[in-house]
């Protein structure tokens, strides 16, 4: 009677600590992190990213990492995992005890180029040493493919793009791969698809779909994943991160999105909801705005004067909106961003006397690192400014 193919049950990774918060405007405290990802695990996490090695100056909301590895209560079972981007990020993930790390690569050529000059496949084998060191020193690796469904210059991304990058992963001996939908581009008939043709032509691979909710398409991707065979899939407590740059935009599917879903289907997730609730309550109320998810609409409430990320004035395409452009003493700069995860661009930024006038292209969920100087999210104008282009914050 029925064709649907369920799982009996799918491993959540819970990735809030880290994709999520590196995207919000608030940073917490590293005590605030350590609570966070030990409630999470309490409530039944047992994949949690808790940060990442980069730049302390890159990703301001992540310089903690290392005291935040070295204070969590670690849980038998639990895979404790963080993001590096390179051997450095290796070395300091293992001299914080960190046994689990993701590497990534964006699986756009021109963000690839625009990023690092190298195409996908050059920049993961360079992982090389990344993975040896790792290989030396007890930590298992695994890689994401960013971008993985389609990216502003490309559009969609051929499967024919992803291939030799999974092919360069194995040949450097990382066989856990996540492909990343971070620009929210996917639909589910491309993700049933892609996921079916690579858990064929890829079945030593473990395979993670990573969705962001941007065009509300994350729950149908989720679902055809499953479709295709795929158990384990990245989210976040309330749904967090990714705002900033697209007011309204969403950040990752909400775990406690997901985990209803599966647990009305009868998939376990190995999750108590009323403890994911009370973490996303806590989330949202440090972080100062609405969880992004449909769970904690209705079943945790609460009036905040529409203080949410749609209304956020500071944002640059709010500024966008108001901005008296005088053509003729409007300079034009192009800042190439130089981001990892999930969708770095080009950025031309206008300005006149020192003040921001215009972004373009806008709106899109922008998370880059900017002429080294630069970071996430909010911190994009401060960024420019330490890059010596402006001098004045945009009004
Ligand atoms: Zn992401």
């Amino acid at each position: 009677m029925t064709n649907l193919k369920l799982p009996e049950r799918v491993t959540l990774c819970e990735v809030g600590p880290r994709d999520g918060l590196q995207n919000e405007k608030t940073i917490l405290s590293t005590q605030q992190k350590i609570e966070l990802i030990e409630r999470m695990v309490d409530a039944g996490a047992r994949v949690i990213e808790i940060g990442s090695f980069v730049h302390p100056k890159a990703v301001p909301a992540m310089a903690d990492t290392a005291d935040v590895a070295r204070g969590i209560k670690k849980k038998d079972g639990v895979e404790y995992r963080a993001l590096a981007l390179n051997k450095k990020g290796i070395e300091r993930a293992y001299e914080a005890g960190v046994t689990k790390a993701k590497l990534t690569v964006s699986a756009s050529p021109t963000h690839s180029r625009q990023n690092s000059n190298a195409s996908p496949e050059e920049i993961v084998a360079s992982f090389r040493d990344c993975a040896d060191y790792a290989r030396e020193h007890g930590i298992t690796m695994s890689g994401a493919i960013a971008t993985a469904f389609g990216y502003y210059a490309e559009g969609v991304i051929g499967l024919d793009l992803i291939t030799p990058i999974v092919d360069k992963y194995l040949e450097i001996g990382v066989e856990e791969l996540s492909m990343s939908d971070s620009t929210g581009f996917a639909n589910p008939k491309q993700v049933y698809e892609y996921m079916s043709y690579l858990l064929e032509r890829y079945p030593q691979v473990r395979w993670t779909l990573h969705t962001h909710n941007t065009r509300g398409m994350a729950m149908a991707n989720i679902f055809a994943a499953m479709q295709a065979g795929v158990t384990r899939f990245d989210s976040s407590f309330a749904g967090i991160g990714g705002c900033p740059f697209a007011p309204g935009a969403s950040g990752n599917i909400a775990t406690e999105d997901v985990v209803y879903m599966m647990r009305e289907m009868g998939i376990e997730t190995g999750y108590d909801l009323e403890k994911i609730l009370d973490v996303a309550e806590t989330v949202s109320d440090w972080l100062g705005h609405d969880a992004d998810s449909a769970l904690m609409k209705v079943e945790r409430r609460k009036d905040r004067g529409g203080e949410t990320c749609s209304s956020a004035e500071d944002s640059p395409s709010a500024a966008k909106k108001t901005a008296t452009v005088e053509r003729r003493d409007v300079e034009s700069k192009t800042i190439r961003s130089i981001g990892y995860e999930p969708v770095a661009q080009i950025l031309e930024v206008e300005f006149r006397n020192g003040e921001i006038y215009q972004y373009s292209p806008v709106p899109t969920l922008v998370y880059a690192e900017f002429l080294n100087a630069g970071s996430y999210g909010t911190y994009m104008e401060d960024a420019i400014r330490d890059a010596g282009y402006v001098e004045k914050k945009i009004k």
